[in-house]
């Protein structure tokens, strides 16, 4: 028998559909897969109960003859930023650690409809923010991917680096993530996999812990293009309970997938061709050109001049955000409390706060509250909304000329972890491509391309019109056809 394990989404669901093997075996294999991929640190905990309950379901929906949903059968990761009823929810910080919600995000129980049951909660940098998976109070998690000739631990990037671990490594056929200015799809671009954010509002934010509120979008990841529309289809869709998300229907993604580009225009944004990109990366730009240029498509040079202030923007706006959305942890209603002996009210907040949030956090509390007072809040956070609006209409101007736009989703490959830590700006510049997509709210979508110099993978990225995952989803699926990326970590957990 074929090893479950080796099975993306859509392989596993028709497989359970057609009765080749049953929802159970799969759960089984993925859990004993996970358990032994420990050292990877990808997971904050495991639920093989969930995987194998809702298993079970689907084998007896099949029995009885009723119809299997989207993802039946397909055991799934699910980032531990997602409130899963019942089970313990924490942001990766210590500060929620033993909150268990009471309560299910909207994802993941249309995930849960439509099928699929969980593996665990995935590791991520703590409320994510990050780009390497070393801010989680529960550890780094390590890439399943060696540089050649080496034996250091690699970065499986940030923030959804647990998912996109468990994913290439093949011990989970899918996961969740969160994209609030790249954690989606740089993440997905260091380790082989895909993954698409798609635009602001498809997916309900209702029941994700909030980063930055007006960026935040959940997204699949998983090994094919195929895969990747499947699921999106599956989370997708109005809610209620989420202010802004969009009153639009679902589209069929998965059936309407067509890598025959002839009559599209692919845009090339000359503002992305920056200093400090890797040459490997540089080269795989073009050679995406050219497969785009084979399916059909017309390759056009476009201009987003805003491209430069993007990221200082970025970095205004989601600390902003992300230290009101943070001011709700402080002792009273969720996870850790420090009460220190004799003190008051104000000494417990400080004390929980202080305990609480790691590093990293703390550096973006500290910027958003100083951008937002009142002697600052012209000069950088009013600022940096106007460049945000900027930055937005550089696209609107670029997709008069052009239907998708293709760029490298990474200036480099993945690194060593603890290499970047010197200065957080360095790191913050790993999102300087991705960034972007997510000031407009644009659909974007990292594939595998190739392996660099040294046997790690690199990503690149589409980006949409709002609304158009179809047509990232599809310029996706005719680079995957013409890439052939096979490559997969060789096992050494
Ligand atoms: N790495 C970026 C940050 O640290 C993006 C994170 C994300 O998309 N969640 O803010």
């Amino acid at each position: 028998m074929t090893d479950l394990t080796q099975l993306g989404v859509k392989d596993i669901r028709d497989g359970v559909r057609s009765g080749a093997f049953t929802a159970r075996e799969v759960a089984e294999g993925f859990n004993a897969a996970v358990a032994e991929a420990a050292v990877l640190n990808a997971f904050i905990v495991t639920t093989p109960d969930h995987a194998l309950a809702a298993a079970d379901k689907v084998d007896a929906a099949r029995a009885a003859g009723a119809e299997l949903g989207a993802m039946a059968g397909v055991p799934i990761g699910m980032k531990d930023l997602f409130a899963t009823n019942g089970v313990q929810t924490t942001a990766a910080s210590h500060i929620l650690e033993g909150f268990t919600p009471r309560y299910e995000s909207t994802v993941s129980q249309k995930l849960w409809d439509a099928g699929a049951g969980m593996l665990g909660k995935l590791n991520l940098d703590q409320f994510a923010m990050g780009s390497s998976n070393e801010t989680s109070y529960f550890g780094n998690v390590t890439s399943p991917w060696k540089k050649a000739g080496s034996n250091a631990a690699m970065s499986p990037g940030g923030s959804s680096g647990g998912s996109s671990t468990a994913v290439a490594a093949r011990i989970a056929p899918a996961a969740t993530g969160t994209d609030t200015g790249g954690s989606i799809r740089q993440p997905a671009a260091f380790t082989g996999i895909c993954g698409i954010k798609p635009t602001y509002g498809r997916c309900s934010r209702w029941g994700i812990v909030a980063f930055a509120s007006s960026l935040d979008q959940a997204g699949p990841m998983a090994r094919s293009v195929e895969d990747c529309a499947i699921m999106l289809g599956a989370m997708a869709g109005f809610d209620p309970k989420d202010a802004t998300s969009l009153q639009m229907d679902v589209p069929d993604w998965e059936a309407a997938l067509n890598a025959d580009l002839r009559g599209k225009k692919v845009g090339i944004p000359r503002e992305y061709r920056m200093e400090g990109t890797d040459q490997a990366i540089l080269d795989s730009w073009e050679q995406g050109k050219a497969w785009l240029r084979d399916a059909g498509a017309e390759i056009v040079d476009v201009s987003l001049p805003h491209t430069k202030y993007a990221l200082p923007a970025y970095y205004i706006v989601a600390p902003a955000e992300a230290s009101s959305n943070l001011a709700r942890y402080d002792g009273v209603r969720y996870g850790l409390r420090d009460l220190p002996d004799g003190s008051g009210l104000q000494d417990m907040y400080a004390a929980t706060r202080a305990a609480g949030f790691g590093d990293e956090v703390k550096r973006r509390i500290l910027i958003g509250t100083y951008v937002l007072s009142a002697g600052f809040y012209d000069a950088y956070y009013t600022q940096a909304q106007k460049v945000r609006a900027l930055v937005a209409r550089d696209f609107e101007r670029a997709f008069q000329e052009c239907d998708v736009i293709l760029a490298p989703t990474t200036p480099t490959a993945s690194f060593p972890l603890g290499s970047m830590n010197e200065d957080p700006l360095t790191m913050y510049l790993n999102d300087v491509f991705a960034v972007p997509a997510s000031l407009a709210g644009l659909p974007a979508m990292s594939v595998p391309a190739m392996l660099n110099e040294h046997g790690l993978p690199l990503g690149l990225q589409l980006v949409g019109r709002p609304f158009d995952e179809q047509g990232v989803l599809n310029a996706g699926l005719a680079i995957q056809q013409r890439a052939g990326f096979t490559a997969k970590p060789e096992k050494w957990w």
